[in-house]
């Protein structure tokens, strides 16, 4: 499934694809056109940038016959209504050959008149946010009864914008027999909340950014006790300007993402995003990142995702995520346009298992360096630390369902063994502190500082 030949796509579709330039299909493409033509449920893990949108559309509009029946088959829903516009777009520019019925339904300045008009003109692809796609579908001019195929794009998003109570509406209205695509830029729970929900036995695959091969990325991580001395090494390593030109942190919660900047602010030179930030702090926060007016810029992921910025020096993850996937898209932020980039994960005894899982994905060990001497070990624990450590058996039961990309291979044995990995991250810290971190070390290392 290298080529577009391999696809054997009807001619219509086919003439427009060539008239688009396009040489051969993307990764993401090529992994998803057969399960999807196929009637698979599917997940799809991919930025944007990846070819995400038509590697849906392709499929679909592929197995889509003519039809003028007034109720739309297929259902597309995306967070936003730039989204929406360019699905619709991309409809469009597909079709030129076909007679495809697409129509995009968003609110704001677009008024719900139009586009109940439109609705009864006869739609076959329907594209739309899920607060007025809901709206439409209370109002009986739409009737979700009649959905074959529904695609959900931009998932992550979707939950970072609330709309989990709008999806739950709408899926009320759909007809249990369908097929459910997703798409995601990062894995997220409620990608696997869906996945096991709503899905029936789906293809999953995942691509990683493209043309960021790993081998370009240094990596190296650290064993580190708890949150505050996550904070006073990623203190201790920034004050090295030259090295650390350009660092892209990532943190894995809001909250996290705050009291980061706190603890570290130093005026100009770092900016925090994430999705609760008004959009015009989060566009002035990037800007000052991409012009150098700030060096640091603290993010979580799922808001990290669109930005694109060139010659980030070091990305830090400053907890290990959640889903291995998202590291491969957090290093791949590093080491962009043939540039060696660099990566460095601090991760926790109760992160470990996390770690194991990106090793996994990898079938690379991400080499260790030991904390210095000079960086305070606290001892002051966070609430979520203070909370029972993650479940291991859910985390491999996430690993076996994902599959890898082209860039990586299956899990390896070796990486699997927590027991063993447990006793290396202890040994880690007892070659920085030559013994186990007790209460008092603190003082001992205050001592320590003191006659240096
Ligand atoms: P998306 O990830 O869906 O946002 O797509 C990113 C861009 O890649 C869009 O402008 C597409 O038109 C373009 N694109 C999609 N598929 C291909 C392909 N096979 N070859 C070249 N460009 C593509």
């Amino acid at each position: 499934m290298n080529t577009f030949e391999d696809f054997n796509i009807k001619k219509q579709l086919r003439k427009a694809i060539d008239e688009l330039g396009f040489e051969k299909p993307t990764p993401i493409q090529q992994a998803s056109y057969s399960p999807i033509l196929g009637g698979f449920d599917f997940v799809g893990i991919a930025q944007t940038g990846t070819g995400k949108t038509i590697a849906y559309l392709l499929p679909i509009l592929q197995d889509l016959k003519f039809s003028d029946q007034l109720q739309p088959r297929v259902l597309i829903l995306a967070p936003t209504r730039e989204l929406v516009i360019q699905i619709v777009e991309q409809v469009e520019i597909l079709t030129p050959y076909l007679s495809v019925r697409v129509l995009g339904v968003y609110g704001g300045s677009n008024n719900i008149i139009g586009q109940k008009q439109a609705l009864t003109q006869g739609v076959d692809v329907i594209v739309g946010t899920p607060r007025r796609l809901y709206d439409l579908a209370l109002s009986n001019l739409l009737r979700l009864k009649s959905i074959k195929k529904l695609v959900i794009d931009e998932v992550d998003i979707m939950l970072d914008f609330g709309y989990k109570t709008q999806l739950k509406n709408i899926f009320e209205h759909l007809p249990a027999k369908r097929q459910n695509i997703l798409f995601s830029a990062t894995m997220t729970s409620y990608v696997d909340e869906l996945t096991d929900g709503f899905l029936i036995n789906p293809v999953k695959k995942t691509i990683s950014i493209s043309g960021t091969p790993l081998d370009n990325i240094s990596q190296e991580c650290y064993a580190v006790p708890n949150f505050y001395t996550k904070a006073n090494l990623l203190k201790h390593l920034l004050e090295d300007k030259i090295e650390f030109s350009k660092v892209l942190i990532f943190v894995g919660t809001k909250v996290h993402a705050d009291s980061l900047f706190e603890i570290l602010n130093s005026e100009s030179e770092i900016s925090v995003i994430h999705s609760s930030k008004e959009q015009n702090h989060r566009t002035k926060s990037i800007e000052k990142f991409v012009d150098g007016t700030s060096r640091i810029l603290i993010a979580t992921d799922v808001i990290a995702r669109g930005i694109d910025i060139e010659k980030i020096t070091a990305v830090i993850s400053f907890n290990t995520p959640l889903y291995p996937e998202n590291y491969i898209h957090r290093i791949g932020r590093s080491g962009r346009a043939k540039q060696q980039g660099r990566s460095i994960l601090f991760y926790t005894e109760k992160e470990m298992v996390l770690k194991e899982a990106i090793e996994g994905l990898m079938n690379y060990t991400i080499p260790i360096s030991n904390i210095p001497e000079e960086v305070e070990i606290s001892h002051q624990l966070i609430d979520d630390e203070k909370d029972k450590p993650i479940d291991e058996i859910n985390i491999s039961d996430k690993k076996s369902m994902t599959e890898s990309g082209a860039s990586f291979h299956k899990k390896s044995a070796k990486n699997s063994k927590a027991k063993t990995e447990k006793k290396s991250y202890n040994k880690t810290l007892k070659e920085k502190f030559k013994k186990p971190i007790r209460r008092g070390d603190k003082i001992q290392n205050m001592k320590k500082k003191k006659k240096k």
